[in-house]
């Protein structure tokens, strides 16, 4: 709900809000962002691979953040920001 008012009344189709360090009470701008759906799942599936080996000695949240930016640019995806 909170994204909405960021991004106004309409999410573009095919497009899904991500929270970046996959706390999705934390809808501060910096942690909101726009990806393609089909993006978002490749994003959550190559996640869950990656963190299984380190889960734990590092925290999910903390995982999430650094990963993020790893992926995007890795897999050149296209990210919409609210700052
Ligand atoms: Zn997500």
């Amino acid at each position: 709900m909170l994204a909405k008012q960021y991004y106004g009344n309409e999410i573009p189709p095919g497009y899904d809000v991500h929270h970046i360090d996959c706390i999705r009470t934390n809808n501060t701008p910096d942690n909101l962002v726009l990806i393609r759906s089909s993006d978002h799942a490749r994003l959550h599936a190559f996640a869950i691979v990656k963190y299984a080996p380190i889960r734990e000695n590092v925290s999910y949240f903390d995982f999430m953040r650094e990963f993020f930016e790893q992926f995007v640019k890795e897999h050149d995806i296209e990210v919409i920001r609210l700052i």
